[in-house]
């Protein structure tokens, strides 16, 4: 689970070829509060990424486009930048976030209740052991 913060930047700007594609491309940044997968606390990362889409209007222009750009199908004549934006986000998000160092002051909850006076596991095997022996 990720949460794009608001605040992100996009930065992306059209050409067009004579003869090419339109092109858009630009920058994109924006952070996402994740969880971290080593203390399991949140963690904010940030997400860094170019785009270079190629806006085509069929699913035939899609297939001979430059496969140096991202095809983007432009549905009902518009181009649908914010979720172009958003899915191009998601793609960037670490499938491991971590914090830089996870020492931030929290530390994990003691075990509940007072374990010294419970028997030890290796004090059953033990007993487990002389039972089998006699
Ligand atoms: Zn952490």
């Amino acid at each position: 689970m990720a949460t794009l913060l608001p605040g992100g930047k996009a930065k992306v700007r059209g050409s067009r070829d004579p003869f090419g594609p339109r092109v858009v491309s630009g920058e994109l940044q924006c952070e996402a509060h994740m969880t971290c997968q080593r203390c399991l606390q949140p963690v904010t990362v940030r997400l860094e990424g170019s785009v270079r889409w190629g806006l085509v209007f069929s699913e035939t222009e899609m297939q001979s486009l430059d496969k140096q750009l991202d095809p983007i199908l432009i549905e009902e004549g518009q181009l649908l930048l914010r979720q172009a934006i958003e899915d191009e986000l998601v793609l960037l998000l670490p499938i491991m976030p971590m914090h830089d160092s996870c020492d931030n002051g929290w530390t994990p909850d003691p075990e509940p209740g007072d374990v010294s006076e419970k028997e030890s596991p290796f004090a059953v095997l033990a007993s487990l052991k002389n039972e089998q022996g006699s």
